[in-house]
């Protein structure tokens, strides 16, 4: 498999949430080979699954979350031949200046947004940048054409091409979360020449950067025994991570602690790294993770749930960039773990319960 033209693949297609239909279809494509059935659901979440071997029914499961949306903005009015448009997901209009973005109308119109030239800007123009609301989209199309391709409500994304940086770094839009959809697939790939006993759900969820709802709806509808969500987090950079939770380019894999995280699962996952003697970075959160692990921790009666994070720079603009090794050794972690867990494994990790314990001790003293 050739992680970095799969990663090219997945970050060039478009899919802001609620509308990842490109960007499911190029996962569905890459992961054919890589899983026994793929089905889409209700909400739209890509779901691959790779049967385990385990003779224990029902079979366990393992549910892998990754999310395939990306930022974007929706057409909000249509003022002549310029477009106007509203956040989808958080959209950083500091960034936006200039770009190159795709509305996405009855067919697919290139085009930029539009930048004042500096020679007009005011004094007090040049010490601030625009609101999203003042964005304007200008597709070279007249006021008549414009109204008769767009609609309110088209969605918009930018529209760069991946670039390949030297030393196995990509940069492009959409590496979050596509970089760890890239991770999952590496672990689905290394799993095609292991055995595992567990049935492996790997999902590719949307509509995560407005809220981690497809995430919701998967747990709940598959009903994993364990899961592991997979999202990017802030790489080192002067004016970033001084001190806080930064790290990195090369520094994955990094796994989360905190209340978000079942800290038993934590310790298997830094075990399965040691047997592959492969270096680990433990990330602190002490409340909302806000990713995929936070809907799905607490779904059902509630699922045993781990983070791992692959660190990228320049999260939500058009230039993130992540190390490709970062996301090898996380599929690469992946594997090891679900390779080596036995049908048993819940028990390993299985809270306390102290009215199972006090009933014991009332037997002893009775
Ligand atoms: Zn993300």
């Amino acid at each position: 498999m050739d992680l970095k033209q799969h990663l090219i693949r997945l970050a060039q297609a478009h899919g802001p949430s609620g509308l990842e239909g490109p960007v499911r279809e190029a996962v569905q494509a890459d992961w054919q080979d890589l899983v026994d059935d793929l089905t889409t659901d209700a909400l739209g979440n890509l779901i691959g699954a790779k049967w385990g071997s385990g003779g224990m029914q029902p079979r366990r499961r393992i549910m892998l979350a990754a999310h395939m949306d990306e930022i974007g903005m929706l057409v909000r009015a249509i003022d002549g031949s310029f477009i106007r448009v509203a956040s989808l997901g958080g959209i950083d209009s500091r960034v936006m200046m200039a770009q190159s973005v795709m509305v996405h109308g009855k067919e697919p119109l290139p085009g930029v947004v539009a930048s004042k030239p500096p020679h007009v800007l005011k004094a007090e123009e040049r010490s601030q940048y625009p609101a999203t609301e003042d964005l304007l989209i200008d597709v070279g199309l007249s006021a008549e054409e414009v109204r008769a391709k767009v609609r309110i409500g088209d969605p918009v994304t930018v529209d760069v091409p991946a670039l390949d940086l030297v030393a196995d770094r990509l940069m492009g839009k959409a590496l979050d979360d596509r970089a760890c959809v890239a991770a999952v697939s590496w672990c689905l790939h290394e799993l095609k020449t292991r055995q595992h006993r567990w049935d492996v759900l790997a999902v590719a969820t949307v509509q995560e950067e407005v809220g981690s709802r497809g995430a919701e709806v998967a747990a709940y509808h598959l009903k994993p025994d364990l899961a592991i969500a997979l999202d990017v987090t802030f790489a080192r950079q002067p004016g970033v991570g001084d001190g806080d939770n930064a790290y990195a380019l090369g520094s994955a894999p990094v796994i989360s602690m905190g209340p978000n995280f079942h800290p038993g699962l934590g310790e298997k996952l830094a075990d399965a790294a040691r047997r592959l003697e492969m270096d680990v970075t433990l990330d602190p959160i002490p409340g909302r993770s806000g990713t995929d692990a936070w809907p799905i921790q607490v779904a059902q009666s509630g699922i045993p749930t781990a983070l791992l994070s692959i660190p990228l720079r320049n999260m939500h603009s058009p230039v993130e960039i992540v190390d490709l090794g970062d996301i090898k050794r996380t599929g690469r972690l992946l594997a090891e773990f679900i390779a080596g867990l036995e049908e048993d494994f819940l028990t390993t990790i299985a809270w306390k319960d102290p009215l199972a314990e006090s009933a014991a001790g009332e037997e002893k003293t009775a």
